[in-house]
């Protein structure tokens, strides 16, 4: 018997550190899938459709809603983002884990469905709404227009953090890194979580038969 993959919820508002840390945390363990997201919003410079979301009109979006192809949606930022439900039915079966980079309300749909006991959620705090903006504007990817909504959202995002199973403060990328790679490595030796060690203590009762 096989591991269930886990869904592993990074959420943060905007600029706090999830997309670094969930590159740096997929580099560490190639095995980790990622959940590439459906979007309505314009795809920034450099982004790759099918990679880093599937960039949808507001019309196919809906059609994948009505389709029931996902597993949650929810409207950010004016736009519409949603996480298919196709490539996580897989995941789960081959025992991958998948890393979501999505927002509180994603995160809330997803540990209220019948996958919550495969759910490992963590939130990313800023140390500072001072460090927040500048790392937002540092990032020279979005208009100041953008920047200013994105802030006047990260109150509300925040105000979710104790709603997730474990917090990280983003100061130093390195340390908040580890924090996470510790929350992986204790969240997947989970006895619940290993269903093969039933087969391997039998094998371990085996052998003190046969001494
Ligand atoms: P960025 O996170 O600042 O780089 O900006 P994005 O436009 O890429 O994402 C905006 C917000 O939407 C972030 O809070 C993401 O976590 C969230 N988001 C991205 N994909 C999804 C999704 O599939 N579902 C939900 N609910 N939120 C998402
Ligand atoms: P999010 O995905 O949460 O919107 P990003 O990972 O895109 O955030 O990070 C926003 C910006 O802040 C990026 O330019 C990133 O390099 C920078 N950044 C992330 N973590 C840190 C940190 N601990 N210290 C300084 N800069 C950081």
């Amino acid at each position: 018997m096989r591991r269930r993959g886990l869904l592993i919820i990074l959420s943060s508002p905007s600029g706090a550190g999830k997309s670094s840390l969930a590159k740096r945390l997929m580099a560490w363990d190639p095995s980790l899938k990622f959940s590439v997201s459906a979007t309505t919003r314009q795809p920034r410079p450099g982004e790759v459709d099918g990679v880093d979301y599937y960039f949808k009109s507001h019309e196919e979006f809906e059609k994948l809603i009505a389709d029931g192809g996902m597993l949650e949606h929810a409207e950010v930022f004016g736009n519409y983002y949603g996480s298919p439900q196709g490539p996580i039915d897989e995941a789960i079966a081959e025992g991958r884990d998948t890393i979501f980079d999505i927002d509180w309300q994603g995160g809330q749909q997803i540990r209220r469905s019948k996958l919550a006991q495969d759910v490992v959620s963590i939130f990313i705090l800023p140390p500072s709404i001072a460090d927040l903006e500048s790392r937002l504007r540092g990032r020279a990817q979005d208009s100041d227009e953008v920047i200013e909504k994105r802030m006047s959202q990260s109150r509300n995002e925040i105000s979710h953090w104790a709603e997730y199973d474990y917090v990280i403060v983003n100061r130093d990328l390195d340390k908040a890194e580890e924090e996470l790679k510790t929350i992986l490595t204790a969240e997947r030796a989970r006895a619940s979580r290993q269903p093969q060690l039933t087969e391997f203590v039998r094998g371990l009762n085996k052998e003190f038969e046969d001494r």
